[in-house]
C-alpha cells in the first residue's frame, strides 16, 4: 500500500462511486463521500456504514465546499438519459459549476483531481474505434447535448486549470459500464433489459437493435481510474477506459434472455432522438500509460448484476 491519503469521492453514493470508495478503504485510505442522492442511494454505501476511515456528507457540487484532500475523484453527475435528461440545465450546472468548485478545492488544498468524463464527448461518433484524438460529433441542439456539452465544458475546464493553475488534473472517458448498484430505475439498457427479464415483463429494444454499445465491468473501470489517478503527474490525459467487446443491443437482449432463463419477450419502440449508433474505445493509450485493460468477461459480469437485481426484486416483494 502506497501513504495513507485522504481522498474525496465526489458521486460516492452512485453506482460507480460506492465500488469506488470501498476499493480506495480496502486501500487503507481515508474517504469522504460527497453526495446530493439525486440518483445515487445511502443503500449503496451500506456496507461501509460504521467504517473507521469513512464519511458521508450529503452535499450538492454545484455549491463550494471546503475540506482537506490529497486526491479528488469527481463523479457527481446524473449519467443516465433519463436522469441527465429530466432537468436539463440542473445537469449542466452539476457539470460545469461543479467541476468549477471541485478544481477550485483542489487548488487550494494542493491536491490531485480526476474527472468521470465519458465516451458521450464523442458524440454519435464518425471514427470507430474511438480514439482519444478524435474531436467528437456532438449535436449542440439536442436532447443529450446538456450532458455531452456539460462534460466536453468540464473537461475543458480541467485541462485549463493544469494549464493556467498547474493543478495535477487526470481525465478518464468512461464508456458504458455496468455491474451491480446500477441504479434500476435509470433507463439503462443493461439495468432495463436485466430488470424485464427477471420481472416477465417486455424487452424494450428501442430501434431495430443495431446499434452497438461495448460493456465494462464494474471492478475492471474502478481499476482503470485508480490506475489512471495515480499515474505520473504529466499525464493529463484524456484518456479512454472500457471494454472494446462490441455487440449490438439485440445481442445484448438475446444473451440476458438466455442467462436469465427468461420467457421475455423482444418488443420494438422507438429509437431515441440522436441515439449513438456505433461505439466501442480504443484502449490502446491506456494500454501503454497505465498497463490496464479490462478482464472479466461479459457472461460472468452479466451474471453477477443478474444475481443482483434478482435479489432487489426479492427485497421488493
Ligand atoms: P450514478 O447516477 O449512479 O452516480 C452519480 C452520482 O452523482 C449519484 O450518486 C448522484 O446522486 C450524484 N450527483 C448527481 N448530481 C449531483 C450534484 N449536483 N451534487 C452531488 N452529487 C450529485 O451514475 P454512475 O454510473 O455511477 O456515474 C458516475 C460518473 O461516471 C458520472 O459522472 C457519469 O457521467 C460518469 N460515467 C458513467 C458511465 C457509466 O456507464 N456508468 C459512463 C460514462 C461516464
Ligand atoms: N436501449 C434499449 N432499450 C432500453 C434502454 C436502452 O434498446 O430499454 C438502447 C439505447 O437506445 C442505446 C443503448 O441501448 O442504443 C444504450 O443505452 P443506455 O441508455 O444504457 O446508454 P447510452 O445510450 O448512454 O450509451
Amino acid at each position: 500500500m502506497g501513504a495513507r491519503m485522504k481522498i474525496v469521492v465526489t458521486g460516492g453514493a452512485g453506482f460507480l462511486g460506492s465500488f469506488l470508495c470501498e476499493r480506495l478503504l480496502a486501500s487503507g485510505h481515508d474517504v469522504i463521500a460527497l453526495d446530493n442522492l439525486y440518483t445515487g442511494t445511502v443503500d449503496n454505501l451500506k456496507g461501509l456504514t460504521g467504517h473507521p476511515n469513512f464519511t458521508f456528507i450529503q452535499h450538492d457540487v454545484s455549491v463550494p465546499i471546503d475540506l482537506d484532500a490529497d486526491q479528488i475523484y469527481h463523479l457527481a453527475c446524473p449519467a443516465s438519459p433519463k436522469h441527465y435528461q429530466k432537468d436539463p440545465v440542473m445537469t449542466l450546472k452539476t457539470s460545469l459549476l461543479g467541476s468549477l468548485n471541485m478544481l477550485e478545492l483542489a487548488r487550494a488544498r494542493s491536491a490531485r483531481i480526476l474527472f468521470a468524463s465519458t465516451s458521450e464527448v464523442y458524440g454519435d461518433p464518425a471514427v470507430h474505434p474511438q480514439t482519444e484524438s478524435y474531436n467528437g460529433n456532438v449535436n449542440v441542439v439536442g436532447p443529450r447535448a446538456c450532458y455531452d456539452e456539460g462534460k466536453r465544458a468540464a473537461e475543458t475546464l480541467f485541462y485549463e486549470y493544469n494549464r493556467m493553475y498547474q493543478v495535477p488534473v487526470k481525465v478518464v472517458r468512461i464508456f458504458n459500464t455496468y455491474g451491480p448498484r446500477m441504479n434500476k430505475d435509470d433507463g439503462r439498457v443493461v439495468s432495463n433489459f436485466i430488470v424485464q427479464a427477471l420481472s416477465g415483463d417486455d424487452i424494450t429494444l428501442y430501434g431495430d437493435g443495431s446499434q452497438t454499445r461495448s460493456f465494462c465491468y464494474v471492478t475492471d473501470l474502478i481499476e482503470g481510474i485508480v490506475r489512471m489517478m495515480n499515474s505520473s503527474n504529466s499525464f493529463v490525459g484524456p484518456v479512454n477506459l472500457g471494454n472494446p467487446e462490441e455487440y449490438t443491443v439485440k445481442e445484448l437482449a438475446e444473451r440476458i434472455i438466455r442467462l436469465t432463463n427468461s420467457r421475455s419477450k423482444i418488443v420494438h419502440r422507438p429509437l431515441p432522438a440522436d441515439d449513438p449508433v456505433r461505439r466501442r474505445p480504443d484502449i490502446g493509450l491506456a494500454a501503454a500509460m497505465l498497463n490496464w485493460q479490462p478482464s472479466v468477461k461479459i457472461a460472468e459480469g452479466l451474471q453477477h448484476t443478474i444475481d443482483y437485481f434478482a435479489s432487489v426484486l426479492e427485497r421488493e416483494k
